[in-house]
């Protein structure tokens, strides 16, 4: 993994495009110019990696448009130390945006390839507070619960009641709503029994889908 002065221009390029395009909280632009996205990406896709564009990572999944996670990770609006549940953890890249801005991150991905992949990663970037787990996010993550913060990264057709169940009071959860196009709802829960829901704007994600894809036996990771 080699991050150049070019990578870093392309990326301060990145930025300034995300900022003319509506991104106003600087500590999500600061952590997005601050990491590689080359590194979650494969090696044919490198030169592309600063396009505020999709990519895929395999297994018909893509890591999401930097625009798209600059706006969810706004939304979110993460402080220092927060419990930040993600599902969806795809490449990781997400997952180390949230642990750069100081959260403590459980991310869940229902592929197993996937979730090894973006372990090692993490793990080489030294990501010490990005805890990954191999689970059906539909479900959640109970033993950890409540969170401050849930984000799923993948379009689901209704909001899983696990993940309201497992949001603090007072916290609040981003994610891509809707069949075909999603809606960005942000839910804030403002008491045990209520929740003030807002939708954000118009998305496309890759569906969220229940049960998990254990990686073939005797097979190694992609
Ligand atoms: N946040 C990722 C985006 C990956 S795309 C990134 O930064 O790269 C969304 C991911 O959600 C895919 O990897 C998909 O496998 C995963 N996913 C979909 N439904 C899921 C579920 N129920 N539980 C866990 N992961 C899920």
């Amino acid at each position: 993994m080699k991050d150049t002065y070019r990578h870093k221009g392309m990326r301060r390029q990145l930025i300034e495009e995300l900022r003319r395009k509506g991104i106003t909280d600087e500590r999500v632009l600061q952590a997005m110019e601050h990491l590689p996205r080359h590194y979650f990406l494969d090696k044919a896709f490198e030169e592309h990696a600063y396009e505020d564009k999709p990519f895929p990572i395999g297994h018909e999944q893509t890591i999401s448009q930097p625009y798209t996670v600059a706006f969810q990770t706004e939304l979110l609006r993460v402080r220092k130390r927060d419990k930040v549940l993600e599902i969806g953890t795809g490449s990781g890249y997400q997952a180390a945006v949230l642990a750069l801005m100081g959260a403590r991150v459980f991310t869940v991905e229902r592929y197993e390839a996937l979730y090894r992949s973006a372990k090692e990663l993490l793990e080489a970037l030294g990501m010490k507070n990005a805890r990954c787990f191999f689970r059906d996010g539909s479900k959640g993550l109970p033993e950890f619960a409540p969170f401050d913060r849930i984000i799923a990264t993948a379009g689901a057709t209704e909001v899983p009641e696990a993940l309201k169940k497992q949001l603090a009071v007072g916290g609040i959860l981003v994610i891509p709503v809707g069949a075909e196009v999603q809606d960005m709802r942000r839910i804030v829960r403002t008491s045990e029994t209520e929740f003030i829901e807002e939708d954000t704007g118009s998305f496309r994600f890759v569906p969220f889908l229940g049960g998990t894809e254990p990686a073939m036996p005797g097979k190694t990771p992609p």
